[in-house]
């Protein structure tokens, strides 16, 4: 079993990025032993403008068959004969996915601790499965990977014998996909649809199946039009956890056309409307509270760092006392999101004047972000890993250093007024962490220390007596220079440099 993925590249960003974001040195190759057989990675080619890896997997087809007796489906009945006559060995399947879940498994998440910005990258790619069991043929192999961004999918049938083409065509195709996408997409897609296609799920379904595809289907499952099909062969036709996984997904599609309703909902805020009639939306709040915040500390030009899909840039734009916007996030698809959301494409050159959207990561000190009253970092913290905050920290408040910066975070305290939030459970996938009120103070008050900032702290939402508000907001005020800025500051230096800056923030 065998799969290939290529990708292109340049100078600037070469090829052999490849290996960060698989997590495996190009020139090393690397044998991993999994529950079926054994795994091997490498790299045909790695160069700058070329790089390709590929994953092989050995079955052993006398584990996989006493890994299937006495197993439920899959199992007893056929073994015997499967022995003799089973292509697992052979055959892309369902075991080159379980394969590609444990050697890929933090490039499924989309996660790069050495370069946090790459996975949000869409790659040119190409995947190559030479020889996929492929049960409905290429016309299925088109409506399956045709919706999902690929330029190109070429699904060959291939013939049951090269020698004797009048026997026509085998259950397997040739599978290419080519296209421009992120490689986790690219992977979450496979992980998903390979078990799928191939029809033959060989292990045992148990209920956290339906989790699972949840995750790896996160962000294109919902919308595919095949959805229902898709659940019901990855879940080995599991007619309950089917229906429980279309549910879940029909749960996704609205709150992601919830967005819109968001939009309306800005407005009505933007204009005062009445909001004690219907319970508002925590982001809404949040917002809410963002603004007051800003309008009080007299802020004009505002950075929203990791500013996602652009919700509070929209609301900053909507209000003129805004001269200077700038949204930055780590994630181009986010910002694609933000500037349809702005309509960027439309705006007339005042507005347009107002605001820019920057891509890049809180985790680096960047320039561009210097000379600005106030940065809101909105529900961003706890998408960072704990250690990438003192990077951030640096970014923010020692090299950005804007006069306000404003940090609202979950309060983890909060979570057990969550009806749907199982104990225990943070409230996002992407949450690496959260904080109590306590913790969250723990974090800040040295920040300020460090950097000469005072900090005070706003609840946001409902301030629950006993467990808090579901979102903490800190707001940072610079006081005074950078202690840690200039190792031996004079005292005269230090209040003539910073005095004028004070004033304008004020
Ligand atoms: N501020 C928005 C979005 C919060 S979701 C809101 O309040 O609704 C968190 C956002 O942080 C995501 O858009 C994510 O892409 C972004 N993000 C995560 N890590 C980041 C980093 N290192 N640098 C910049 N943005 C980051």
């Amino acid at each position: 079993m065998f799969l290939t993925i290529t990708t292109t590249g340049t100078a600037e960003n070469p090829a052999t990025d490849l290996g960060f974001l698989l997590h495996k040195h190009p020139d090393r190759v690397r044998v991993e032993s999994q529950s079926h057989g054994t795994a091997h990675v490498f790299y045909p080619e790695a160069t700058a403008e070329r790089c390709t890896a590929a994953l092989m997997l050995e079955v052993d087809p006398v584990a996989l068959v006493r890994r299937g007796r006495g197993k439920g489906r899959g199992g007893a009945p056929d073994a015997a004969i499967a022995q003799y006559v089973n292509d697992r060995p052979y055959a892309a399947s369902s075991l080159l996915a379980v394969a590609l879940g444990g050697v890929f498994r933090t490039a499924l998440k989309g996660r790069c601790a050495l370069r946090p910005e790459l996975p949000e990258r869409a790659l040119p790619l190409r995947i190559e499965i030479p020889v996929l069991p492929a049960r409905g043929g290429a016309a299925l192999v088109h409506r399956l990977f045709g919706p999902l961004g690929w330029e190109q999918v070429s699904a060959e049938p291939l013939p049951l014998d090269e020698r004797f083409p009048e026997w026509g065509e085998s259950r397997y195709v040739r599978l290419v996909l080519e296209g421009e996408l992120r490689l986790a997409d690219a992977l979450r897609q496979l992980y998903v649809l390979l078990p799928v296609l191939d029809d033959a799920k060989h292990y045992w379904i148990s209920p956290d199946e339906v989790d699972k595809l949840m995750r790896a289907g996160d962000g294109w499952l919902a919308a595919h039009p095949e959805h229902a099909l898709i659940s019901s062969r990855y879940l080995a036709r599991h007619k309950r956890l089917t229906q429980n996984a279309i549910e879940r997904l029909e749960l996704v599609r609205l709150a992601e056309s919830d967005g819109s309703e968001v939009e309306e909902i800005d407005n009505a805020v933007d204009e005062h409307a009445d909001t004690q009639e219907r319970p508002v939306p925590l982001a809404a709040r949040r917002r809410e509270a963002i603004l007051a915040a800003l309008k009080a500390a007299g802020a004009a030009r505002v950075l929203d760092l990791g500013c996602g899909q652009g919700q509070l840039l929209q609301a900053l734009l909507g209000d003129v006392s805004f001269t200077r916007i700038v949204g930055m996030d780590v994630s181009v698809r986010a910002l694609q999101i933000a500037a349809r959301r702005l309509r960027l494409e439309r705006l007339g050159e005042r507005q347009s004047a107002r605001i820019t959207l920057l891509q890049g990561s809180l985790a680096y000190t960047d320039k561009r972000l210097a000379g600005y009253d106030a940065a809101v970092l909105s529900e961003v913290i706890e998408h960072l890993d704990p250690e990438r905050l003192p990077a951030l920290e640096y970014a923010v408040f020692g090299a950005a250093r804007p006069g306000t910066v404003l940090v609202t975070t979950p309060n983890v305290e909060y979570n057990v007024r969550w009806e749907t939030l199982p104990a225990g459970h943070v409230r996002h996938d992407d949450h690496r962490f959260e904080w109590t009120r306590e913790e969250f103070r723990a974090w800040a008050e040295p920040v300020a220390q460090r950097h000469g900032y005072t900090v005070a702290y706003v609840p946001v939402g409902d301030d629950d007596p006993e467990v808090g508000p579901p979102t903490q907001m800190a707001v940072f005020t610079r006081t005074g220079p950078d202690p840690t800025a200039t190792p031996t500051p004079t005292p005269t230096e230090n209040t003539t440099t910073d005095t004028p800056k004070e004033g304008e923030a004020a």
